[in-house]
């Protein structure tokens, strides 16, 4: 019978699985608080598909494919930085990602 919707299959991240050695090498992922204030402010994030918060959080999940490709769109322009509640420093953040990411 169609009753117009289905019920959403249970999603399940196992963190225990996962290959957590570049995410255990980045510091910076541990001090986020996960606002998405970096992805509010992101001069790339406002002209094409790009959110860095969803970047860094599987980054720090141990889920690293794909994010090289996604961190191409980021120019280093800072702003995210300037904005992050926790300090983060994201542009080395950014930086050290694309130096661990294949
Ligand atoms: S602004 Fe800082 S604390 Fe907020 S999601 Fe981005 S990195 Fe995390
Ligand atoms: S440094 Fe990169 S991620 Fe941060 S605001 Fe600029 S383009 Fe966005």
């Amino acid at each position: 019978m169609d009753f117009g919707f289905t019920i959403s299959k249970t999603r399940v991240i196992d963190l225990s699985a996962a290959n957590m050695e570049k995410a255990a090498r980045v510091e910076e992922v541990r001090r986020c608080m996960d606002c998405g204030g970096c992805t509010a402010t992101c001069t790339a994030g406002q002209f094409i598909d790009f959110n860095i918060h969803r970047t860094h959080l599987l980054f720090r999940r141990g889920q690293y494919e794909g994010l090289d490709k996604a961190l191409e769109a980021c120019m280093l322009c800072g702003k995210c930085t300037l904005v992050c509640p926790r300090g983060v420093n994201l542009r080395r953040m950014i930086i050290n990602m694309r130096t661990l990411l294949p």
